[in-house]
């Protein structure tokens, strides 16, 4: 008999106000109890529309059917037929407007956990079981990947399974992309996407880090080493900035500069680790994305009083996933919602002592289908700020493009591919993920690196 309860079991998550002031994980996941409780939920429909909603079509009603039953790790194994990094997806999917939006349960109440039962499947299998060591036969065909976020890692994994030998080249000193540097530890612990990498250097895929390809070598320095095949995977890491009076001020970063000096370079840990970040008082986060929400979640961490988001829209339309808005509002991030920053005011020395925002009111809908804010003159207003992050959006780093003769580009920068197998304008080199699509999800970006594996797997034995 399913559970025709209309909310999802509850999940176990941090009190916000002792959560807020350290980067330990916030939300802790499902028991066994409450995750066959939850599985419960699901009806288990012929027609699966949830799975329609998964950009990989994750197995849901086959996987949560295990999991009511206590098979979790039957259940691990259907995740993973289609999701190599189901841990990962878990904690950071957009569920409610991918799988969860389509659930039928979502109709008359809320749909089933689908990514919380995803996450704690993951988890239990990473306390509960060794992962056995795969036999797999090399065909010694070399392929090269370039950048180690979810799309080359997914691209790396597929490809290690077939017995290519792939050597992944990282331009950081560390591997995982935007989850390692990006994401920080409170919503994704870095223990979980080193394991995920770990596993993939088992299956022998080599990973070159301290390589910035463009600069080190050029891709077709790679084919001239033997490599047969390249997908690029280089994500979206060039920031964008507003364009107001005040930028350069000291106390301004770039949300990517900001988070990688707090994730990658742990500033969290300072002077323990030798990188700083300096926060003050008050902290102003231009954006409304999951880039925002994670900058001032994080400021907040790092003993900030005051953090505001300062987004020209409603939250109607903020792109950030409703979770995280619902933490940072839990933690005491302040929303200066219909609010758009028109300069940063300086000290006498440089340093940023406010912010000047103009009211904003919604229109017509733009060509994002969102309505498009308009300023309301005569409302400009000053608030204090000591630091400002700005997040308001990433494009590819034109690198790659400019060292690659042949390579066809969009005029924002988003390598052009083919849709069905990834294939850029030059014969055996592959691309997607953020570089393809601009800055988007970490699961779109899996599904783009599967899609170009099995794509390289034909061109190469052809
Ligand atoms: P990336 O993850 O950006 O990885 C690209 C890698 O390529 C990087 O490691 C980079 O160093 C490397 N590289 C770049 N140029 C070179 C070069 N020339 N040579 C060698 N290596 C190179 N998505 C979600 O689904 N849910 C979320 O909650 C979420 N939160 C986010 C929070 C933040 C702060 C950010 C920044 C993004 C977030 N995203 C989220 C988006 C998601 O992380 C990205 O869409 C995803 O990581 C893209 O994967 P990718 O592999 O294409 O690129
Ligand atoms: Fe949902 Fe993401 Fe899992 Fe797909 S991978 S089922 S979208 S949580
Ligand atoms: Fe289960 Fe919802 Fe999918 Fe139906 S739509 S199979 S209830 S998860």
């Amino acid at each position: 008999m399913a559970n025709m309860s209309l909310k999802k079991v509850e999940i176990n998550t941090r009190d916000p106000e002792e959560r807020n002031k350290d980067f330990k994980e916030v939300v802790l996941g499902y028991t066994e109890e409450q995750a066959m409780e939850e599985a419960e939920r699901c009806l288990q429909c012929k027609h699966k529309p949830c799975v329609k909603g998964c950009p990989v079509h994750v197995k849901i009603p086959e996987f949560i059917k295990l999991v009511a039953e206590g098979d979790f790790e039957g259940a691990y194994q259907k995740i993973k037929e289609t999701n190599s990094l189901p841990a990962v997806c878990g904690r950071v999917c957009p569920q409610e407007t991918q799988c969860e939006e389509l659930c039928v349960r979502g109709i008359k109440g809320e749909p089933v956990a689908i990514g919380r039962l995803e996450r704690f499947v993951a988890d239990w299998h990473m306390k509960n079981i060794e992962d056995k060591k795969l036999n797999i036969k090399s065909n010694n065909k070399k392929v090269a990947i370039i950048g180690s976020g979810p799309a080359g890692l997914s691209c790396a994994g597929d490809l290690a399974k077939l017995g290519y030998k792939v050597t992944i080249f990282e331009a950081f000193h560390v591997a995982g992309g935007v989850l390692m540097y990006g994401i920080p530890e409170f919503r994704l612990p870095k223990a979980i996407v080193q394991k995920e990498i770990d596993s993939l250097k088992e299956m022998g895929v080599e990973i070159d880090t301290n390589m910035v390809i463009g600069r080190v070598f050029s891709i077709n320095e790679l084919k001239d080493k033997g490599y047969e095949a390249v997908f690029i995977g280089t994500g979206a890491g060039l920031p964008s900035f507003m364009g107001i009076p005040g930028e350069n001020y000291n106390g301004v970063y770039t949300a990517n500069e900001f988070l990688t000096r707090i994730n990658l370079m742990k500033a969290y840990k300072f002077p323990e680790s030798d990188t700083p970040v300096y926060v003050g008082k008050k902290v102003a986060v231009f954006g409304g994305g999951n880039v925002a929400m994670d900058a001032a979640r994080s400021a907040k961490r790092l003993g900030a009083e005051d953090v505001y988001i300062v987004y020209r829209r409603s939250e109607e339309e903020m792109p950030a996933r409703v979770e995280e808005v619902h933490h940072a509002k839990e933690e005491g991030i302040i929303f200066k919602l219909l609010s758009n920053p028109t300069r940063i005011l300086g000290t006498e020395d440089g340093w940023v002592r406010a912010i000047e925002c103009i009211d904003m009111e919604l229109g017509e809908p733009d060509a994002s289908g969102r309505r498009r804010p308009i300023p309301i003159e005569g409302s400009e207003k000053e608030i204090e700020v000591e630091t400002v992050v700005i997040a308001i959006g990433q494009s590819p780093n034109p690198l790659i493009k400019a060292t690659t003769e042949g390579l066809e580009t969009h005029s924002w920068g988003g390598i052009i591919v083919d849709e069905a197998t990834g294939a850029t304008s030059i014969p055996g080199v592959y691309a997607g993920g953020d570089a393809v699509t601009g800055a988007a999800t970490v699961i779109l970006a899996m599904g783009a690196g599967k899609t170009a594996a099995n794509a390289i797997d034909e061109y190469l034995t052809k």
